[in-house]
């Protein structure tokens, strides 16, 4: 169990709890976001870590200092776990509309299923201990309601999906031409269409940010690699876009 601190300053905090998955589990992230002392949780994770992960929260801040979970999305690596968040903390839950429903079968008891906040398909702007959270639009990247978190302080947006490496050794990104094999797969397959991507492209390039940081795999850090990345992803072609000849009958040998 290790932490990464990706940012610090004297009232503010954004520390990477290193993946605590193992055997068949996908590895994935969870990040923390701390201001003047309350918390987020990003897309907290399964039942197989939730008591690793609290362990480690713990050593960062009181739990009852965590003020929200985020869930960009409702796949399971993200959202399995969320009924014992709900009963071990006071945290207020934020997801898409879409999905609360959905999230409510992993067993979400009825006490604490009104503590979820929907956000609206536009997004919203979220208040964490007198710093304001962007919580920007990222649908069909790869979910139908699919959140991402930008945090003004660090400058860095917290992607979810995408962005996501596959097989990454190293934590940071270097060269960004080397990793493209790492991501290639993942967005050719997992995001269904390259609109997604420009429209994505066009927004976020009006933020300043010095960090991405997906839900799998390595970050990207400084401007260059950001760019890099934001450039590369909005010209590949995915999902749909690439299904033409997919959508055949299968036959019998
Ligand atoms: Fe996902």
């Amino acid at each position: 169990m290790s932490q990464i601190t990706l940012f610090e300053n004297n009232d503010h905090k954004n520390v990477l709890l290193e993946d605590y998955t193992e055997g068949e589990m996908i590895p994935a992230n969870q990040h923390l976001i701390v201001h003047n002392g309350k918390a987020m949780l990003l897309d907290p994770g399964g039942h197989k870590i939730h008591s690793k992960v609290y362990a480690e929260l713990s050593t960062l801040i009181a739990p009852p200092n965590l003020k929200y979970l985020f869930f960009s999305h409702q796949d399971p690596d993200i959202v399995a776990a969320a009924n014992f968040w709900f009963m071990m903390t006071s945290a207020e839950g934020l997801m898409s509309q879409l999905w609360t429903r959905f999230v409510a079968h992993f067993g979400i008891d009825r006490v604490v299923f009104n503590r979820i906040r929907t956000i609206p398909d536009e997004g919203m702007v979220l208040d964490l201990e007198g710093v304001n959270l962007l919580i920007i639009p990222g649908h069909f990247l790869h979910s139908a309601g699919n959140f991402q978190v930008y945090d003004p302080v660090s400058k860095i947006l917290y992607s979810g999906d995408l962005g996501a490496s596959i097989g990454t050794e190293y934590r940071i990104v270097g060269d960004f031409d080397a990793h493209i094999p790492r991501i290639e797969w993942f967005h050719r397959r997992y995001m269904p269409t390259v609109k997604a991507f420009q429209l994505w492209a066009t927004m976020i390039r009006e933020l300043d940010i010095e960090t991405i940081a997906p839900q799998h795999g390595a970050i990207y850090q400084g401007k260059e690699n950001v760019n890099k990345f934001i450039d590369w992803v909005e010209n590949v072609p995915c999902g749909l876009d690439r299904m033409d000849n997919l959508f055949r009958i299968p036959k019998v040998d």
